[in-house]
């Protein structure tokens, strides 16, 4: 969709502190960061939300975990842990149409969460 921030990120039209890329996903550093460590993982694949996935899907969400774990490792966030977040829809507080995964580490995280 070229109307979509996070595909245009994804095709590199629009620039991204990237940190992690391959053929099915691009992880890149939020623009306005909660935590020390605060990256978001997507697919190429424009999927719109949680709410859009189908079991189609399930190889792309397992591999979408996968990632995102190693590149917390790569961030060296393993020892302290980290936290996994996807927004979805108005009360989950989505704000991008394109399914995205935050990583937040380098600091305690609060629970349960605002
Ligand atoms: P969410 O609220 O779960 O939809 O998360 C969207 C995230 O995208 C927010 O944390 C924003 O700070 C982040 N964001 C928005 N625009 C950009 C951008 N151009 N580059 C990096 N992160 C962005
Ligand atoms: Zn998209």
């Amino acid at each position: 969709m070229s109307s979509c921030l996070f595909c245009s990120i994804a095709a590199g039209t629009i620039p991204s502190d990237q940190v992690f890329s391959d053929d099915s996903f691009v992880a890149f550093r939020d623009i306005d960061p909660k935590a020390p460590t605060h990256i978001l993982v997507i697919p190429r694949r424009h999927v719109p939300g949680l709410d859009h996935l189908e079991s189609a899907d399930v190889e792309l969400v397992g591999r979408l975990l996968v990632t995102a774990a190693g590149i917390a490792a790569s961030e060296g966030l393993t020892e302290r842990g980290y936290r996994f977040v996807i927004n979805c829809g108005e009360d989950g507080g989505q704000t991008v149409g394109h399914l995205h995964l935050h990583i937040l580490g380098g600091r305690s995280l609060a629970w349960p969460p605002g």
